[in-house]
């Protein structure tokens, strides 16, 4: 459920009529909701309750923006963050460090030194050496590093391949069947509180049996580490539930995940973490649009919106599908492709799509664009960096600045030697 609707013919964010945001700040343009935050937010932990003691860290990589984590922060979640940057956001919106879960395959030395500096609550350790490290600057503190091992279980999450982390041959944690040694390894080290075992197998899962799959290996695992002798007091579950993008697309409902988590965690005897991401997100935001032209073509014609590629990477990368409806809908409809200006036959947003008829000069949004929208962005083909608006009731505020393309060629220079 999201709160952009159809008010007297004119699509809403909350009590806000887009067009008015258009006016206001121009397009290209996210329009995140507050209302739907919050209530994603509440839906997931609600969904959870059945499974007992749970830790919920929002996967911040999915949509940083500091209003977002602000209000997410309001409704008691930590985050999961992937880099120093992002841990510098999840603090600078007020999350308490021992909320934040530090993830990555590639932390650097640095960054774990920033992460014990700041007292994160929990490293999700990626490799041996890794841990080995981190105990070393940690005991070099006097202090033990919160920290779980990320196992890899082998499972196909039957999601796009870009997305899939879970197979043995993806970078992602260690081999299932090392775990055990190498756990016994690491927790020897006085520097490291080696407390569990973490697993995330891939995003926008559209099935419960693989995440089920995985579970179920690592409750064998708990069982196999604690007749090893230790003491496991956690289990990090990762993200990764689906949400639907396509009018029609039926996806396991948060409830129905819970009713899983519940089931195959119920001897677990541990804290559950979870790092939700897209399901928080994806459907709290859309990405407002201008119809630049109706181009003819040779099949249908091409509707190229004022957003492209470089403000929506999705579809070029992972072949998504974003709904894509007029802001003020004539009732007619019209076959076309939807593409941006960015000069990449790539920049296409659909192909053959029958959608509401639209001309020069409208306003059209693509939907569930809330996650893995305007973080992916960039400035290709010299175009701005597209900004952020947040709407709460009858308000809205841009929450990130359109970047101009002067400002970031301010920050480059000519050398000395071809100055003229
Ligand atoms: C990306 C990621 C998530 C969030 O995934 P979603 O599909 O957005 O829920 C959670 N945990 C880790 C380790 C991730 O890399």
């Amino acid at each position: 459920m999201n709160h952009f609707d159809y008010r007297d013919g004119v699509m809403h964010a909350e009590d806000v009529a887009l067009p008015a945001i258009a006016e206001a700040v121009g397009t290209p343009v996210y329009v995140y909701s507050t209302a739907t935050f919050r209530r994603h937010a509440q839906v997931f932990r609600d969904a959870l309750k059945p499974a007992g003691r749970v830790h919920l860290a929002y996967a911040i990589k999915a949509n940083p923006n500091v209003a977002v984590l602000r209000v997410l922060a309001d409704e008691g979640y930590g985050a999961d963050v992937v880099s120093a940057g992002e841990m510098q956001r999840a603090l600078a919106a007020g999350i308490p460090a021992s909320d934040i879960v530090f993830s990555g395959v590639g932390k650097t030395r640095g960054e774990l030194a920033q992460a014990l500096d700041a007292g994160i609550g929990q490293f999700n350790l990626e490799l041996e050496e890794e841990g080995e490290v981190l105990a070393a600057l940690a005991h070099a503190r006097g202090e033990r590093a919160p920290a779980v091992l990320r196992v890899n279980p082998d499972v196909d999450a039957g999601t796009h391949a870009k997305i899939s982390t879970g197979r043995k041959e993806n970078k992602f944690g260690v081999a299932i069947d090392q775990a055990v040694a190498m756990f016994d390894r690491l927790s020897k080290h006085d520097g490291l509180d080696l407390r569990g075992v973490a697993i995330h197998i891939g995003s926008q899962l559209a099935d419960l049996a693989p995440l089920e799959a995985a579970y179920a290996r690592i409750g064998e695992l708990v069982a196999e580490l604690r007749a090893a002798g230790h003491r496991i007091s956690r289990v990090d579950l990762g993200g990764g539930l689906g949400v639907p993008y396509k009018p029609g697309d039926v996806l396991p409902s948060p409830a129905d995940y819970g009713a899983m988590v519940a089931r195959a965690t119920a001897d677990w005897d541990v804290e559950l973490m979870f790092e939700p991401g897209r399901v928080i997100a994806g459907n709290a935001g859309v990405l407002l649009t201008e119809v630049i032209w109706v181009k003819p073509g040779v099949v249908n014609p091409y509707v190229i919106v004022d957003a492209a590629m470089n403000d929506l990477a999705r579809v070029a990368m992972y072949d998504a599908y974003h709904d894509f409806v007029a802001v003020a809908p004539t009732g007619e409809r019209m076959m076309a492709n939807i593409a941006g200006p960015v000069c990449e036959t790539g920049d296409t947003f659909a192909m053959g799509r029958d959608i509401d008829a639209v001309k020069s000069g409208d306003l059209g949004v693509f939907r569930t664009a809330g996650a893995y929208g305007a973080t992916m962005a960039s400035t290709y083909n010299s175009r701005a960096l597209v900004p952020e608006v947040l709407v709460d009731g009858d308000r809205f505020a841009v929450v990130a600045d359109r970047i101009h393309p002067e400002t970031i060629l301010a920050a480059e220079r000519v050398p000395e030697w071809l100055k003229r």
